[in-house]
């Protein structure tokens, strides 16, 4: 009565289970033979494979579509299949013969089949003589590349790109916003620092210079000496050629003196036509070197506007050398020796000498 029994008991599996079929269906059946007194007897059975669990286990396998997979055992006999989102794959298998065709010829492969490229893969289930064919049209296996998702893929590879260059304008912008600033707060510690006739040090400016002077020759036990020197009768060179002329020579003037001062000695303008020099690692001797340099520089370079109106432009200088004073007291020392050059006739220099409290002329 039963075909499919027959399979079961012919087979050389000794377990006495066997995948036959049942109007073409692959059923699962086992048959346990017995004695009874009676005779031999059979319990015998059998269920559908579609039935069982393995359809949803191969269902799970494949997350693209119109694919197809397929357990088969060691004779060839399909034991389940299912495709996705299709029938059971039972009937598919018998109408892609071009499959198991392929399959013979290869485990792996591809091959083509009126529905297009097919890709195709054997593997083998653990603990059984079983194994998986998976079979999945190129169109699908690729469909990342090739359908809407290549696009997705572009969108998303396209946003990205987009918020990046977004994120590099607003990081360049506000790298160029940072720059600027940069740029203006140096423009404006540098105006804040410059004398804008002379191109000097303004007042604040070198006493600072001066105030970190002091504070490194204390510090490391160095010499250092100020010149304070101001220019001879400037008011009648004002007064003979006018103040714009009087600004020239004032600039003109600057730039000689600053010129001839050593890189680390520093010049700034203190007053109208009054300058002050700071002169680290400079003692005494080495000061009045400087005013020399000073004056001569001056003498050999004057002023066009004064040469032709031969006014001479001179400057008389006061000299102070660092006694551990206090940086007003230095200054205020190389002012009186200034003062005391005035009063002397100009053009010349004073030295201020704390020892005896008056400035001495040289
Ligand atoms: P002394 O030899 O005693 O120093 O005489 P002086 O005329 O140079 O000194 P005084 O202090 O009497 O005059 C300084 C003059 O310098 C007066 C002032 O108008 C002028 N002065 C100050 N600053 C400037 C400036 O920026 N430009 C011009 N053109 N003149 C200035
Ligand atoms: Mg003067
Ligand atoms: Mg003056």
């Amino acid at each position: 009565r039963y075909a499919n029994l027959a399979g079961v008991f012919s087979m050389a599996d000794a377990s006495g289970v066997a995948i036959t079929s049942i109007h073409g269906s692959p059923v699962l059946s086992f048959g346990v033979a017995y004695q009874t007194s009676a005779g031999r007897r059979v319990f015998a059975g059998a269920y559908a494979m579609s039935e069982t669990a393995l359809p949803a286990v191969l269902g799970s396998v494949l997350s693209s579509t119109g694919w197809q997979a397929y357990l088969v055992d060691i004779h060839g006999g399909l034991l389940t299949g299912v495709s996705s989102g299709g029938p059971q794959a039972s009937t598919l298998a018998h109408a892609d013969p071009l499959l198991w065709a392929a399959e013979r010829r290869a485990p792996d492969g591809a091959y083509d089949s009126p529905e297009g490229k097919q890709y195709h893969v054997t593997a083998p289930v653990a603990g059984t003589t079983w194994r998986i064919v998976l079979r999945d049209p190129e169109a699908q296996l690729f469909t990342f590349l090739n359908g809407a998702g290549r696009w997705l893929a572009w969108l998303a590879l396209a946003g990205l790109a987009v918020a990046g260059l977004a994120i590099v304008i607003l990081f360049t912008r506000l790298q160029g916003r940072r720059a600027q600033l940069i740029r203006l707060n140096t423009e404006l510690a540098r105006l804040a620092a410059v004398d804008p006739l002379t191109g000097l040090r303004n007042r604040r400016a070198i006493g600072e210079y001066l105030y970190d002077a002091v504070s490194a020759a204390r510090r490391h036990d160095h010499s250092l000496s100020v010149l304070v020197v101001d220019i001879d009768h400037f008011k009648s060179i004002n007064d003979t050629l006018g103040h714009r002329t009087g600004d020239a020579v004032l600039e003109h003037t600057a730039r000689v003196l600053d010129g001839a001062l050593r890189t680390e000695d520093a010049i700034g303008r203190w007053g109208g036509e009054e300058f002050l020099v700071v002169l680290p690692n400079t003692d005494e001797g080495g000061a009045l070197r400087a005013t020399e340099r000073l004056r001569d520089a001056l003498a050999g370079d004057q002023p066009d506007e004064a040469r032709s109106h031969r006014l001479p432009v001179t400057i008389t200088i006061g000299v102070a050398e660092w006694h551990h004073d206090e940086m007003d007291e230095l200054v205020s020392r190389a002012d009186s020796a200034l003062y005391l050059g005035k009063a002397a006739g100009r053009d010349t220099v004073q030295v201020s000498r704390p020892m005896h409290g008056v400035a001495e002329p040289i």
